[in-house]
């Protein structure tokens, strides 16, 4: 059932390289416009979003224009009840945006009422091959990452948008150019209270931003694991690094986000060596949502790390055709293993995930990997054949293509996939 609410809606949708038609009314409810047509068409309410720009996009030496606007949505959680209340977004937004607005109650669609300055807004940025996540709850604002230096007047542009001014905190997880590059000009236009950073900042643009840091004044931390902050209704955790690494990557600060019932992960670019240690230093790293280690790299986002996470929900920052292949099929497959539904910047634009306490929602639809976990051909004792469902010995005759060949370790593993063993070779 659709309610009306009151308030600032904008119903609009995102696309690349063409402008879409954006609408936006005042005072009229979601059974208009475009929220009665996402209703009829894929049973989700609109409830209120309002983002809106125009960005290049560089992917592998290739420029495109996109012009994007948000829309936001009821949709359905994977663990948890039915429920999209991006409620708490379009109360943070009408805050942020028409002060006059805050305060006025709004009811979500499955009736829940929230609190006028409730929710954690969790923004991925799609900053190409590059992390930037901006984190918004309770009037207060943070960013994890910087993206690429290309990327300062998107960055800003978005955080304008906003009608964010100043920056609680900004997270750079480890200097390299992808996750600081546009911290500087960020550093030099927002009031930002504190800095988390580790000291490797001496050369090139990680020296220029720590200089710029300097001369702002800004109170700058190096957090150990344990640490705690808070923004809004969030208490941060910091976890690692557990120890020095050798590799920049590895030396990522990691970070719990929890609100309410809800617990988000980022591990910047840290590689499977301090997933690991996170693990040994004995740390509850079980996350609802993880942002997918190192843009998605085989390197990372480990089994091990992946079982002790558990997400419902990835999100993948990363470039469109980048050089790296990110994300890579590996991690993919072991996302899909877990049953997470995976968002990706570089396929969806800006991921939005909105947090009430008790439930995630997202801006776009997530999907899960349509083939499931496969063994390396080497190691697998069974040969599925994606089209028939049929699993064969590798002695078998009628082996599929090698195209259509999936790799199983174990029966259990296929027939979990749901396959069934073939009649004639009579796998066991
Ligand atoms: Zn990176
Ligand atoms: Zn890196």
């Amino acid at each position: 059932m659709i309610r009306k609410h009151k308030g600032f809606f904008w119903n609009g949708s995102w696309g690349r390289g063409e402008a879409r038609s954006i609408k936006s009314s005042r005072g009229t409810g979601c059974d208009r416009n475009m929220g009665n047509r996402c209703v009829r068409e894929c049973g989700r309410m609109m409830i209120a979003g309002r983002i809106a720009g125009n960005r290049q996009v560089m992917g592998n030496g290739r420029t495109t224009e996109r012009r994007w606007t948000i829309e936001y949505h009821r949709t359905t959680g994977r663990r948890r009840i039915a429920v999209l209340t991006i409620l708490s977004t379009f109360i943070v937004l009408c805050a942020l945006l028409f002060s006059s607005c805050a305060g006025q109650s709004a009811v979500d669609g499955d009736g829940a009422s929230l609190q006028a300055d409730g929710g954690l807004s969790v923004h991925f940025l799609d900053v190409g091959q590059a992390d930037c996540t901006l984190l918004v709850s309770a009037g207060e604002a943070m960013l994890v990452d910087a993206g690429n230096r290309d990327d300062s007047d998107f960055i800003i542009s978005y955080l304008d948008e906003l009608g964010i001014e100043r920056l609680k905190y900004i997270v750079f997880t480890h200097p390299h150019e992808d996750h600081i590059g546009s911290g500087q000009a960020i550093i030099e236009r927002f009031a930002v209270e504190k800095v988390f950073m580790l000291d490797e900042y001496d050369e090139g643009i990680g020296g220029q931003l720590k200089l710029a840091i300097e001369q702002k004044g800004i109170p700058a931390q190096a957090p150990m694991p344990e640490d705690t902050a808070q923004l809004g209704e969030c208490s941060l955790a910091f976890l690692g690094p557990v120890r020095d690494y050798n590799d920049t990557n590895d030396d990522s600060i990691c970070l719990m986000v929890r609100h309410g019932e809800n617990s988000l992960l980022f591990t910047g670019d840290a590689g499977s060596a301090a997933e690991r240690d996170m693990i040994e230093a004995g740390f509850d790293l079980e996350a609802d949502l993880l942002q997918a280690g190192h843009h998605g790299s085989s390197a990372s986002n480990s089994y091990y790390f992946l079982r002790s996470a558990n997400p419902a929900y990835v999100v993948v920052s990363c470039g469109e055709g980048n050089m790296y292949g990110h994300p890579h099929e590996e991690a993919l497959s072991r996302f899909n293993d877990l049953g997470a539904e995976v968002f990706r910047t570089d396929t969806q634009g800006t991921v939005i995930a909105v947090s009430n306490g008790a439930e995630i929602a997202f801006n776009v639809e997530g999907k899960k990997a349509d083939k499931p976990y496969t063994a390396e051909p080497e190691e697998a004792a069974y040969i599925g054949n994606l089209n028939s469902k049929k699993y064969h010995l590798p002695t078998c005759g009628g082996l599929p293509k090698e195209e259509n060949r999936v790799y199983f370790m174990s029966v259990d593993a296929a027939e979990k996939a749901g396959y069934e063993p073939c009649g004639n070779c009579n796998p066991q």
